[in-house]
């Protein structure tokens, strides 16, 4: 396992700004991550480009922003407050907890123990136990009378329980796709792995609904497959990072008739971070919903549907990116995603005129695009910072920008720099960063 490139990006992330342990000042909270200002802007960067493709650019898909707390007979009806389970095993040395079907944590836990028990003994582990991922909270101001609520499991559910109110309320016909990102919460019993496997997550959720036949089911799935990869490599994920990879039927979830995942080649391992399932008619049948077509015949929609997470991918997008090279470490992250598009530097900090020169170059990028400021320390150094917070083009106005209002442009990925008139500045960037 290359551990090694996991630390190194835990602490460039932790450096430069993208993620923070949660609550660290009181010690932190297992599970829980906070994206500081690089990373919020990364996140939300893949939100964008996520919705774009998913629904502005189409004609069959519709948004939606469902709460994240819902009535609890939800969970009743999705199934979800008796399937969904983890198997939980307990080390009869020392009661820690993992996952019964994690083979390689179960084999790593082991070892530490190895030099402890005696020649030949093994450690052991109760039978595994159905061990229920749902968050409760509890809702209501009379202490004794709250009502026990579930934060949701996955944002799926927001998509099926308004599914009538988004036919009657908008124009889709089948096929068509609801689509959705937001916070998901499971009580994970192995949280790990950095942003991979947290308690607190965001997803970003495709549900389609489709004519309930195998050939339908067949179709849009292998539709669906390929759109979703394809969105992943044409935002730079090199395409030998990636693979499908079959469920095997005692892996799929208790919702899916059928179920692939996107994986990505981690450190760590292959590794899930998108799941495209044939939901059958499950959901909508246990929600008592159906659809009436343009004949007037009634039938209950398939699902197909694409649930990707946020945090993984973004995991993935930074892993991917990474690069060391002799002299610096470069992010090369795709510009639609970086977080700063451009930094704005004068060339010294004790030049007013510089400055100023600077300071309005970097006020007219602002209106189109997210500008990074620095005027501390050398040009090199301000370089070195901007290469691992992954900003494609850094800007230098220097005293020949005084006389003839031209900028140095250096390019993150090869390094080379070019002059280019200010007044054509944005025009190049933007035409850059498509
Ligand atoms: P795993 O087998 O790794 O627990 P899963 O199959 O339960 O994942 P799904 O229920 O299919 O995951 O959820 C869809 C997506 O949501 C996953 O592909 C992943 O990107 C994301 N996701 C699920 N659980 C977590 C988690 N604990 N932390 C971060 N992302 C998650």
């Amino acid at each position: 396992m290359n551990v090694n490139k996991m630390e190194k990006i835990v602490a460039l992330c932790k450096r430069r700004g993208f993620i923070y342990p949660g609550s660290e000042i009181y010690g932190g909270l297992t599970g829980t991550w906070d994206y500081g200002p690089l990373g919020a802007l990364l996140k939300k960067n893949i939100k964008d480009q996520w919705w774009k493709a998913m629904v502005q650019l189409r004609d069959d898909v519709v948004g939606v922003d469902a709460a994240i707390m819902m009535n609890s007979t939800v969970w009743e009806r999705s199934g979800h407050l008796e399937a969904f389970t983890d198997p939980l095993v307990e080390c009869k040395i020392c009661h820690q907890r993992f996952r019964a079907d994690k083979k390689q944590d179960l084999e790593m836990h082991e070892k530490t123990h190895k030099e402890n028990l005696p020649a030949g003994r093994q450690v052991e582990w109760t039978a595994p136990q159905k061990f229920n991922l749902l968050v409760k909270a509890y809702l209501g101001i009379i202490e004794g009378q709250q009502s026990e609520i579930f934060l949701r499991g996955e944002i799926t559910q927001g998509a099926f329980v308004n599914f009538e109110n988004v036919v009657s309320s908008t124009r889709v016909k089948i096929p068509f796709g609801v689509a959705q990102i937001g916070k998901a919460f499971r009580n994970e019993i192995t949280p790990g792995n950095f942003i991979f496997r947290s308690r607190e997550f965001e997803q970003m959720e495709l549900e389609f609904f489709i004519k309930p036949t195998e050939a339908e089911g067949d179709k849009w799935f292998e539709y669906w497959k390929n759109e979703r990869i394809n969105w992943y490599q044409a935002l730079g994920i090199k395409k030998e990072k990636l693979r499908f990879r079959k469920h095997r039927d005692d892996e799929r979830a208790h919702y899916a008739k059928f179920a692939e995942d996107i994986e990505y080649e981690a450190p760590f391992g292959w590794s899930e971070f998108e799941g495209i399932h044939n939901r059958g008619d499950w959901d909508l049948s246990r929600h008592g919903l159906s659809y009436v077509d343009d004949d007037g015949k009634k039938f209950t929609p398939w699902v197909i549907e694409a649930s990707g997470g946020i945090d993984r991918s973004l995991l993935f997008f930074l892993l991917d990116a990474y690069h060391e090279e002799e002299k610096r470490v470069v992010l090369k992250l795709h510009p639609k995603l970086a977080p700063y598009k451009v930094a704005v530097f004068p060339l010294l900090a004790n030049k007013e005129n510089l400055v100023s020169e600077a300071r309005k170059i970097y006020q007219t990028l602002q209106q189109d695009m997210m500008v990074a400021w620095d005027d501390r320390g050398n040009i090199g150094k301000r370089y070195f910072a901007q290469d691992e917070a992954g900003t494609p083009f850094c800007v230098t106005v220097d005293f020949q920008s005084l006389e003839d209002k031209t900028v140095t442009i250096r390019d993150r990925d090869t390094a080379k720099q070019e002059r280019v008139e200010i007044a054509k500045l944005s025009k190049y960037l933007l035409d850059k960063l498509q």
